[in-house]
């Protein structure tokens, strides 16, 4: 996948003054849709797992809510330009994306800062599908994504309590924070 190029410059060259440590917050929210035909949403998947639902998330790429704000918070860490930025929901060429290609991108800008993912723990907020039984698929997702022992990967499921738009069923939120360390000098 080629990234937008105007929020593409060259990498900039590590800062040899830069901090021991840094962390990043992402967020994100999808809306949830009958599938269809009977309405716009996407095949329900969550850290690139695939969970059958009746409904799915409205999006432009393939709308997986958690490894978008996994992608966010590694972005953010390094000051990088945010996911909507680097692949604006514009772009044809990002229609239906598998999710991963942002994720991939977020952790190659981390390693061209100088840097390295020590540890995620991620919070997904949905009434609905139950996410107990795919919690361990997707942290072998993730933890493969990043280059991490699952040890260092966390995802915890909640539900809303039935309030608002999540409690339901028609949207899911995911928040996460990540820690990055310097690698090399
Ligand atoms: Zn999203």
């Amino acid at each position: 996948m080629t990234a937008n190029p105007i929020a593409n410059p060259p990498d900039p060259a590590p800062d040899p003054g830069r901090p021991a440590l840094l962390v990043g917050h992402g967020y994100d929210l999808h809306r949830l849709e009958p599938l269809a035909p009977e309405g716009p949403g996407r095949p329900f998947v969550l850290g690139s797992v695939r969970i059958d639902h009746d409904r799915g998330p409205v999006a432009h790429s393939d709308g997986d809510a958690l490894l978008h704000a996994v992608t966010d918070a590694l972005l953010g860490a390094i000051a990088a330009p945010d996911i909507g930025q680097l692949f604006p929901d514009t772009d044809p060429r990002h229609d239906a994306q598998d999710s991963r290609e942002f994720l991939s991108e977020a952790v190659r800008r981390v390693a061209a800062a100088g840097y390295r993912p020590v540890n995620l723990d991620a919070t997904v907020i949905c009434e609905r599908p139950k996410l107990g039984p795919h919690k361990a698929a997707m942290r072998a997702a993730l933890a493969a994504l990043l280059g991490l022992p699952e040890a260092r990967v966390n995802i915890k499921g909640k539900t809303h309590e039935r309030v608002d738009a999540v409690g339901e069923g028609r949207a899911i939120e995911v928040h996460c924070v990540v820690l990055l360390e310097r690698s090399g000098s």
